[in-house]
């Protein structure tokens, strides 16, 4: 038992974590606070980056079957004329392609795949993580039942902290930290059964920061021909910033509460207002992240995930970056075999100043500056979208996100997988 690494939460960080590690010849042991998982959320985005180490994990075929491969994306204004459209996964160039999947979908493919090859024993629901500690050469977890009863603790050589944005092990680092920063952005999300639209692998993101719908589609897999699943998140911002209640990923909603800001938004090859009343269900969720922190590891004791870093969904890369840590803790681990905690410390040396990054970047409106300019420069529309933003002023928002994000095509394509030990020891040995 001493030797096994402890992982709190079966999410996308957790499980990805569990298979790569397990795959590393490293034992671990998961435990989820819920009793039973459900396929929860909507869509979300495997970035290429993110997409190769899930090959890496043989994991590609499923998650190829579950998803669509997106390959272009494309900015445009609330009247859906083009503003900046570019390629992506396999048509920008890169070796994997970039897949749109249902959360739900994504989380219980890694759950059954843990299942298979770590052992069903090994993922324990309903063991919510209350405390963890470094003891002597390994780890001390309090766990409790969904009811607040105490359970047996675990102990272990490491703990890994994947427990998500209300992290307990982050706040017992952090007891002062409070509630989730907020916007003012309120994003309604929800999956649809509706027309196939343009090539039918296009991410579109619609309007401007104060009001937004962004959609892809997350299966072809319709029930009649030429129909997709279609995610979608309509966004609009308010003045407030301090939530009345905490966020919570399963709250539902009345397409009622803003499909009017959305009524006159029919494009020629999309009928917006059309997708959201198509919804099987909508759920609403505010947008919120954390500030990033000084440190994530105490001891024997990390942060991964959002746990560590929880980001507004801007760019697509909070489950990405979730598998990027989970990736490059396992190099870190392999590279000081006998030094756990030194690989804990490079692998916090190496994620943590990339991700507080793109925290702050996110803030910044990230890759959808371009919307934001074009609204206030020409908000009733332009004959020539040159006259209104150049495109080398196009181009340059964009490339410097990819850089930043740890997407640029060469360097991934070149790189070997995060989950080797190669590279990542600093002392050359
Ligand atoms: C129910 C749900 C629905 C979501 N839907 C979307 C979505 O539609 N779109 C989107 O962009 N992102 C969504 N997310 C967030 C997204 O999954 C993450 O941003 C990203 O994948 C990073 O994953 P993570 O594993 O770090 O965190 P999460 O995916 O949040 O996983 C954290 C896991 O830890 C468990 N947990 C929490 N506290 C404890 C504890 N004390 N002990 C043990 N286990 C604990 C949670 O039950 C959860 O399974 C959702 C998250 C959840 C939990």
């Amino acid at each position: 038992m001493r030797e096994e690494i402890v992982i709190a939460g079966a999410g996308i960080g957790g499980l990805t974590t569990a298979l790569s590690l397990h795959q590393a010849g490293l034992p671990v042991r998961v435990f989820e606070a819920v009793p039973k998982i459900e396929p929860l959320g909507v869509g979300i985005n495997v970035l290429p980056h993110a997409v190769r180490e899930f090959e890496e994990l043989g994991l590609l075929p499923r998650l190829r079957a579950l998803g669509v491969a997106c390959r272009e994306l494309m900015y445009c204004t609330k009247r859906g004329e083009r503003i900046w459209s570019e390629p992506r996964g396999l048509a920008a160039g890169y070796r994997w392609p970039q897949i749109s999947i249902h959360r739900g979908a994504l989380q219980m493919l890694l759950l059954e795949a843990a299942r298979e090859r770590i052992g069903a024993d090994r993922i324990q629901l309903g063991h919510r993580v209350r405390h963890a500690a470094t003891e002597g050469d390994g780890v001390r977890v309090s766990l409790e039942s969904p009811d607040g009863d105490p359970l047996p603790d675990a102990t272990g050589r490491l703990a890994v902290a994947a427990d998500g944005i209300h992290s307990a092990v982050r706040q017992q680092f952090y007891p002062d930290e409070g509630p989730p920063c907020w916007n003012g952005a309120i994003m309604w999300r929800g999956v649809a059964e509706a027309p196939a639209y343009l090539d039918g692998h296009t991410m579109v993101m619609a309007g401007h920061p104060q009001r937004k719908f962004v959609c892809y589609p997350i299966s072809h897999a319709g029930t009649s021909p030429g129909r997709h699943r279609i995610n979608f998140v309509a966004e609009r911002r308010v003045e407030a910033t301090t939530l009345d209640e905490r966020e919570d990923w399963t709250r539902r909603a009345d397409p009622g509460d803003f499909l009017p800001l959305f009524e006159d938004w029919r494009f020629d090859w999309l009928d917006v207002p059309e997708v959201i009343r198509a919804a099987e269900a909508v759920w609403v969720y505010p947008m919120v992240d954390r500030d990033p922190l000084p440190r994530w590891t105490h001891g024997r004791v990390t942060l991964l995930g959002d746990a560590a870093h929880p980001m507004y969904p801007i760019g697509s890369n909070g489950a990405s970056q979730a598998v990027l840590d989970a990736r490059t803790l396992t190099g870190c681990l392999l590279a000081y075999p006998d030094d756990p905690e030194a690989g804990l410390r490079r692998y916090e040396e190496a994620r943590r100043p990339v991700t507080a990054k793109i925290v702050t970047a996110n803030r910044g409106m990230g890759p959808e500056l371009p919307m934001q300019l074009v609204e206030e420069r020409a908000p009733d529309g332009f004959e020539r979208l040159e006259d209104v933003i150049r495109a080398d002023e196009l181009e340059s928002i964009a490339d410097q996100y990819k850089q930043l994000a740890g997407f640029s095509v060469a360097e991934l394509n070149a790189r070997t997988s995060l989950g080797a030990p190669d590279g990542w020891r600093n002392d050359g040995a």
